[in-house]
């Protein structure tokens, strides 16, 4: 018999038990009634990792369908990681919006959302609204901890960064911190949105948890270098709660250092006025200065004209490109960051 939580008048119904110690692999039922499947539900996976009392965290991917590494790298850590190893419960969605993650679609097929500006969900909305809201009120009132793992997806690509926000609270803002360099990603990140609301990001932090993103890779396929990023990062995080033993080497972190960096200095985002053939000038990872050229975009109208060009407006690093090989005008070009500021979130 599938269990609803009537308490918060969720629809969603699941066999898992999240009290019970041991590993169980289940689904999240949402009803979906169409023509095909008069009485359906859309199933979306879930597993439970419980090992007595201790933290929750709740591991999510595939937020949007075209990321892969975090969906590979969370059904991995549900089929290896053994409960009698951990301390606590470790709750994981390796398709968050599972609908796209099956199309391989940024936003769900089914009712065209986004599901990370579905948040905090609603209780009579659509359907990956319906899931958000099992989320908020479900879910997040267990945790302690939420990491939502993203990637550029098809249309963009990253140097791979795990990331937190500004935050108002000063000591979530220093235990974010830790829990963002404890990660391991090669950039660590204090990131400004362009827009925040609707982001299972700005839920969790509005409830006082402590929540981590990260953005690994892109181009809507992923890479040995890129999916252990996102293993090695999840595990990290187990062992900087104490979840998992510490004495377990984490190479990452320790690569990594401790800088962190931020994307708050005026025009760290850029975007195309133009259309056309889509040049980098500068590559993930590069450092640029004020005024050196990024990227230019060609036109596919005029081959006697003169590409334009897009120069970076601080010194910086480029962890942010637009991906595809062709670039309309409102395209998102490249993210450019920079040190961090004292002071200004880390
Ligand atoms: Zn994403």
């Amino acid at each position: 018999m599938n269990s609803r939580a009537v308490s918060s008048g969720t629809v969603v119904a699941t066999q898992c038990d999240y009290e019970r110690d041991g590993r169980q692999f289940g689904y999240l039922d949402i009803p979906s009634s169409r023509n095909e499947s008069a009485w359906g539900v859309i199933r979306f996976p879930v597993c439970v990792i419980r090992n007595g009392e201790g933290p929750t965290v709740l591991f999510t991917g595939g937020n949007h369908g075209d990321e892969c590494e975090g969906p590979i790298a969370l059904q991995k850590l549900a089929r290896t990681l053994s409960p009698e190893d951990i301390r606590g419960r470790v709750i994981i969605l390796p398709a968050l919006n599972y609908p796209a993650v099956r199309s391989g679609t940024r936003v769900s097929p089914i009712d065209g959302v986004n599901m990370n500006r579905a948040f905090p969900g609603k209780r009579d909305g659509t359907l990956s609204q319906l899931l958000a809201h099992y989320v908020t009120t479900v879910l997040l009132p267990m945790c302690d901890v939420v990491v939502d793992l993203h990637s550029g997806g098809k249309t963009m690509q990253f140097h791979p960064f795990a990331c937190i926000h500004k935050l108002e609270d000063e000591a979530l803002q220093a235990r974010s911190r830790d829990l963002l360099l404890a990660f391991g990603a090669p950039i660590s990140l204090v990131l400004e949105e362009i827009d925040n609301g609707g982001m299972l990001d700005t839920t969790v932090e509005e409830s006082g948890k402590l929540f981590l993103a990260a953005e690994i890779g892109g181009g809507g396929t992923a890479t040995a270098a890129s999916v252990a990023i996102a293993e090695r990062g999840v595990r990290n995080v187990l062992r900087h709660l104490g979840m998992l033993p510490a004495a377990s080497a984490c190479p990452a972190a320790a690569a990594s250092g401790r800088s962190i960096l931020d994307t708050s200095a005026a025009g760290a985002y850029l975007h195309s006025n133009h259309e056309g053939l889509f040049e980098m000038l500068a590559d993930l990872g590069q450092e640029v200065r004020a005024g050196d050229a990024v990227a230019q975009v060609h036109s596919l109208t005029e081959p006697d004209a003169e590409p334009v060009v897009y120069r970076s407006r601080h010194d910086g690093l480029v962890i942010g490109r637009h991906f595809p090989g062709l670039i309309k005008q409102g395209d998102f070009l490249a993210l450019i960051a920079s040190p961090l500021k004292a002071g200004s979130g880390g």
